[in-house]
This record gives structure tokens, sequence and C-alpha cells, in this order.
């Protein structure tokens, strides 16, 4: 979509004013409440009575919050603001992001049923709602996780309390209430999704320990995923990753090099899902740089800029500084002194294993190079730094034997062979979209089903008509 930016403005202006007309103190309403346990026990409630809605119902609110996210002006102002509130991020990515999420999160259809039928009569086997479950989200994605798992959630019968990230605080409450005007115009119950006014940790940890809250779906970094596994409820973690991607001698290095830098830049590396080392076969190295250049990479060669780079943008090369996570090429350079083209996509350096570049998951558009003489050391590497999150690789090779390998001992959820990284969650790739892939504890790719519970009803004698 092409929005000229006085357009957007004016969708900016138009929203705003509508959010300040509403924000006098009337936070019992659309969704968003001032307390926590009155957030809960309103989901509560309102799941008692989605118990008596029929599936067709369910269809039409999961259509309700699909026209939500793909209206274009809710699409625009929703990634323009997630921009200028979390400062991360590229806005025409955004836009992107969340029309897919809105368009590729599997509704009522995911929920299939099993039946068995014979002598002592007929068992279904279906998928059934949890109840009320606490979903945590992230900065990186906040409105595409809240449409995704609201998609999923409600297919599945349940109620959903947000726990948005507090710097995403702004957009995830105007997001929560704009889906609860179309659900209450498509004549849903109140509060099938809440969430509170002042998200924060206290009010999430009230969340993850209320008995009413059935089950916890983290989308975040470890410690989050850690905390909801400690719980002692159900939970789903969708956990940190540091894709690596081994590119082989036998791999058209020319789209390998394109679909990289593609995958890389998008939404400035943000996605968990997004190529974050490249590991190279020393005979391709010089090749594969050559046409990422091509596709605009910038080249930092010189060891004492690299450093300064680190430096400026990890901790102590142990985890990335906030001020640089979802920040453009261009912008880092530039805070580093370093000239560089304005239309400079991705940073990219030769580096060791062990740099920090390598072994941090930065979620910045930098991109450490590491050549190795093979392929079968190549994918031993990838292992190492993926560093057993089982979330996300990739491999650009036409050696049927190296793809299989890689994708035996890598063991991620998401495995994209000769695509970028953005083909796996179904972006020119086949399968459905999500945004929270949970691979600690293994559910994969999230959709309605993972959201529910599978339950057997049994009818003894009868209705088998053979
Ligand atoms: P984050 O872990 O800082 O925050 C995620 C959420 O958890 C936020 O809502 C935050 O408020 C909450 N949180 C964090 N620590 C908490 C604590 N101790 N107690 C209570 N709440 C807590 O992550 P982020 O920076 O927002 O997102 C980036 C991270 O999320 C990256 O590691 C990325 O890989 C991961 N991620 C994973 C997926 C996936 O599907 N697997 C998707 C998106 C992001």
């Amino acid at each position: 979509m092409n929005i000229d930016a006085a357009l957007l403005e004016g969708i900016v202006k138009k929203v705003m004013s509508r959010i300040d007309a509403e924000a006098d103190g009337a936070f019992d309403s659309l969704g968003i409440f001032e307390k926590m346990d009155d957030a809960i026990e309103a989901a509560a409630a309102a799941q008692r009575k989605y118990l008596d809605r029929s599936m067709a119902d369910r269809a039409r609110f999961v259509e309700a919050i699909r026209a939500v996210a793909t209206n274009e002006e809710n699409l625009a102002f929703m990634s323009k603001s997630t921009v200028d509130e979390t400062g991360m991020g590229n806005y025409e990515h955004k836009l992107i992001k969340n029309r897919l999420a809105a368009e590729k999160s599997p509704g009522i259809e995911d929920l299939t049923t099993d039946a068995l039928s014979g002598d002592d009569g007929l068992t279904i086997v279906e998928y059934s709602p949890f109840g009320v479950i606490g979903a945590i989200t992230p900065t990186t994605n906040p409105t595409e996780t809240i449409i995704c798992n609201s998609i999923g959630m409600l297919a599945a019968g349940n109620t959903v309390v947000f726990s948005p990230h507090p710097r995403a605080k702004k957009v995830s409450i105007w997001l929560v209430r704009e889906l609860n005007r179309a659900l209450a115009a498509a004549g849903a119950p109140e509060n099938l999704i809440v969430t509170v006014s002042e998200p924060s940790i206290e009010n999430t940890n009230i969340m993850m320990a209320h008995p009413k809250v059935r089950m916890l779906v983290a989308t975040g970094g470890p410690a989050i995923v850690k905390t909801v596994l400690s719980s002692g409820k159900k939970a789903i973690g969708a956990g940190a990753g540091n894709p690596p991607v081994v590119v082989d001698e036998s791999a058209n290095i020319e789209k390998a090099a394109k679909d990289i830098i593609d995958g890389c830049s998008f939404d400035n590396n943000l996605p968990c899902i997004a190529e974050k080392e490249v590991i190279v076969v020393d005979s391709a190295a010089d090749y594969l740089i050559f046409n990422m250049k091509k596709q605009g990479a910038f080249e930092v060669k010189e060891p004492e800029a690299i450093e300064r780079l680190a430096a400026l943008v990890t901790k102590d090369g142990k985890s990335p500084r906030t001020e640089f996570v979802g920040k453009s090429a261009k912008y880092i350079l530039e805070k580093a002194g370093i000239a560089a083209p304005d239309d400079t996509r991705v940073i990219i350096m030769e580096t060791k294993e062990e740099h920090p570049f390598v072994q941090v998951e930065l979620m910045m558009p930098i991109l450490p190079i590491v050549r190795v003489d093979n392929v079968n050391e190549a994918i031993d590497m990838a292992v190492r730094v993926e560093h057993g999150n089982r979330h996300t690789a990739m491999i650009h090779s036409r050696n049927v034997d190296s793809l299989t390998k890689m994708a035996k001992l890598i063991q991620t959820t998401i495995f994209v062979k000769n695509g970028p990284s953005y083909a796996g969650i179904g972006v020119g790739g086949m399968g459905h979209t999500t945004f929270t892939i949970a691979g600690p504890t293994g559910e994969g790719l999230t959709s309605a089903k993972t959201f529910a519970r599978r339950r057997r009803c049994v009818l003894v004698g009868g209705m088998d008509i053979r």
C-alpha cells in the first residue's frame, strides 16, 4: 500500500482525537480495566456467555477482528503508532506484518473433529476452550501478536486477557478497544478481549497467579517464558531465537544473497525468525558478499570500526542495547560515525564465531558473516550459535544431503530451505502465519487448536450406520 505522509498524518490526528475524547475516565468500557482482577473477572463472565454461542457466531467474531485489522486507516494508524511508541521497526513492514496476522491466522476451520464409530457406538474428540487465557505480548510485534492471538484464542472459544509490554501500551490499548467496538457491533458478548489501562510487570504477575486464568501464553524473551513455565499452569512459551543461515557452494548464490538481505532487513530485523548470522563455506563467501552488497548491504571492514559498533549497540557484548533494537542500518551507522549510502539496508562484516554479533540476538540489521571450510562445519556451527532455542534456521543449498542433515541436527521449529526467513511464516512459503512461535514448549506455529483442550465424548451403542 502506498500512503502519502500528509494522508497518514491526517489519519493519526483523526484517531488520536477519538482516543482523547474517550480517554476521560471511561476505562471500564471496551475491554479496558483499571484493575487486573476486574479484567479477569469480566473475561471469565464473558467466557461463560461465549459458551452458549454457535460456531457460526465465532466465525463472525473472527471476521470482525480481521476486518478491524485490515481496515486501511487502522492499519496505517497502528503501524505508525507502534513505530512512534516503541521506537522500533519500519512503518511499511509493519503494515505487511499486521495485514499478514489478520489475513493468515487460522480461525474456526482449524478445529477439526476426530470421530470413531463401531459396534460400541460413536466417539468424537474435539477441541474445546481452556476458558480465560492470559497472553503476554512483546514490544517487537505488539499489534501483530494481539491480532493473531485474538483470532486463534476466540476461534477456540476462549476469552483473553492481554498483558502487553509497557513500552507498547498505548497502541495495544487502542487495538483492544477497536476490537471490542467491532465485536460489539457483530453481536458478541462484552469483554471477550480485555486488558488493563496500565500494563506492568506487577499486573502480569497478578494475571499469572489468578485462579480463573487457565492457560498462559508468553510471547517474548527467555525471562518471561521461564516465568510462565514455572507458574504451575498450562503454559505456552514462544521465546527468543538467534536464527543462523548456512550457505554452501551448491547454492544459487545471487538468490541466497537477495533472500538473506530481504529477510534480515525486514522490520529492521525485529522478527524473532529473521536472519541473525550467516555461516558460509569459504569458496562461496566472496561471491555471496559481493551479491549482498548489490542488494543494499554495507560492509564494515576495519576491525576497529566493528568493535566500535559492538560497543555501541551491545551491553558489554552480552545483550542488545534497547535504544538500537529495531533501528535502521543507516541510523546505527550514523551513531557509530560511519558514512554509508542512504539506501543501506543491512550492515555486514566478517567475524569469528565467538563475536557477540554472532552469539547475541541483536534484533537490528547487523549481520555477521563467518567463513568455514565446508558445509559440515557450517551446519555444526549453526547448531552451536542457535543455542538450542529450537526457533528458526535457514539454509541455501542444492545438496539434498546437506538440506536433510541440517534439518535433522538443528531441530528448529521453523527450517527454511532456499528462501528468506519470512517464508517460514507464510510469506512466499506454504502454510498459515503466526506471531507466537512456540519452540520451547513444542506447539510450533500456534493456531486456534493450540489454544484448545482435547475432549472425548462417547455415545454408547448406535449411530454406526455401516
Ligand atoms: P521481553 O521479554 O522484554 O517482553 C515480552 C513480554 O514479557 C512483555 O509484555 C514484558 O512486559 C513481559 N515481561 C518480561 N519480563 C517479565 C517479567 N519478569 N515478569 C512479567 N512480565 C515480564 O521481550 P521483547 O523485547 O518485548 O520481545 C523480544 C523478544 O521476544 C525476543 O527475544 C524475541 O525473539 C522474542 N519473541 C519471540 C517470538 C516467538 O514467537 N517465539 C515472537 C516475538 C518475539
